[in-house]
């Protein structure tokens, strides 16, 4: 799906040298090559602060720890999304309430937000605290309409940008929507390392003192010095070094993955439902995901054919066995389970030639 030996290929030297760097210089915990990409990314974001972290599931617990979200607490978020987004939550000990989805952009269904923030205002149980909006394959959720819902009820708004670095709303990008926002490095993302890897960006000055705390044990002056329950949840070194080298070819990446989703959607939007960009967005294309009623037979002719596709996702998060007991869970989520039902993701990356392109869309088309 996503051919990361060809990239490699292409940037070799310059990522063997960075790693050689560090392995010279030994610091391999919290050395210079994390401050430096902490810098490079709050800067592309257009944050003021970008903290690193081990990965983008631990990005989003670090939120919630920063915010003080604890037992009792109700969080709301997609449940069509990777369990990441709903297990970060659970970690807290705080309550995933799901929430339906939008069938033309896959993100979370505003409309559908508000349903639950007030069944769970009316049930008296859990204290409504903040929404988790998730960017769903690259495109930026709803945030101008999302923030009018955090704000009218007092909720915090986190931005789940695991899959849309690079994503952007009328000039602003993907990282720096909602109080915090979190973004991963696991290698088949967007912008990914060789191992795992994650980011919590933010304006908040409190909050990114906190987070700089969380990530080494809740230190105080240094790490002997322990103020506050925290986590081990570093970026690695040689993987901020591996980033830098790919930051640096990431904007000319982007534009190549656009020019592959353009390619499949004028291609393949007579017989398929494409992926819906609205006015003013721009997706990363973590994924290129189609739908159609007959998906089976359309990936099996694509299996025979040695294309690779996949399903994101066969599941709703409200179905999935560690979810299902909560009693919580009201509601239809007609839309997600449509969804799980139909969708499914072509291959997409920046190296794709335009043969393979080709190939991939007349096979679609002759079915
Ligand atoms: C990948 C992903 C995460 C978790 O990131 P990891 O780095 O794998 O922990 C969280 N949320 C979403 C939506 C993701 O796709």
């Amino acid at each position: 799906m996503i051919d990361l030996k060809t990239q490699y290929h292409h940037l070799k030297e310059s990522i063997d040298n960075r790693i050689q760097t560090v392995l010279n210089h030994g610091q391999f915990i919290l050395g210079p090559e994390v401050f430096e990409l902490e810098e490079h990314l709050a800067e592309y974001v257009g944050v003021k602060h970008a903290i690193t972290c081990a990965n983008g599931t631990d990005a989003l617990q670090l939120c919630l720890m920063a915010l003080g979200i604890k037992p009792g607490d109700a969080v709301f978020c997609p449940t069509f999304t990777f369990v990441a987004t709903a297990e970060a939550i659970s970690l807290v000990g705080a309550k995933p309430v799901f929430v339906d989805s939008d069938l033309s952009t896959y993100n979370i269904c505003t409309i559908d937000l508000e349903k639950k923030i007030s069944s769970i205002l009316s049930k008296n149980q859990l204290v409504p605290k903040a929404i988790i909006a998730v960017d769903l394959f690259g495109l930026p959720a709803n945030y101008p309409e999302l923030q009018k819902v955090a704000d009218k009820y007092s909720l915090n708004l986190i931005e789940d940008a695991a899959q849309s670095f690079g994503g952007v709303i009328d000039s602003h990008y993907a990282g720096s929507f909602g109080d915090l926002a979190t973004t991963s490095f696991f290698p088949a993302k967007p912008l990914g390392c060789y191992g795992d890897g994650g980011a919590v960006f933010t304006d908040n000055d409190e909050y990114a003192h906190s987070i700089k705390s969380l990530r080494v044990h809740g230190k105080g002056k240094d790490k002997y010095d322990n103020i506050r329950i925290g986590m081990n949840s570093r970026l690695d070194t040689i993987q901020a070094a591996i980033l830098l080298e790919k930051l640096k070819v990431f904007p000319q990446e982007l534009k190549n993955r656009n020019i592959v989703a353009e390619v499949y959607t004028s291609r393949l939007k007579d017989k398929y439902l494409t992926p819906h960009t609205p006015d003013g967005y721009k997706s990363s294309w973590a994924q290129y995901t189609l739908q159609d009623a007959n998906r089976d037979e359309v990936m099996s002719k694509l299996e025979s054919h040695n294309i690779p596709s996949m399903v994101y996702y066969k599941n709703c998060l409200h179905q999935q066995p560690v979810f299902i007991d909560m009693k919580l869970q009201g509601g239809n989520f007609h839309i997600a389970k449509q969804l799980t039902k139909q969708v499914f993701s072509l291959p997409i990356h920046p190296y794709i030639s335009s043969s393979q392109q080709d190939n991939i869309t007349q096979l679609l088309i002759d079915l």
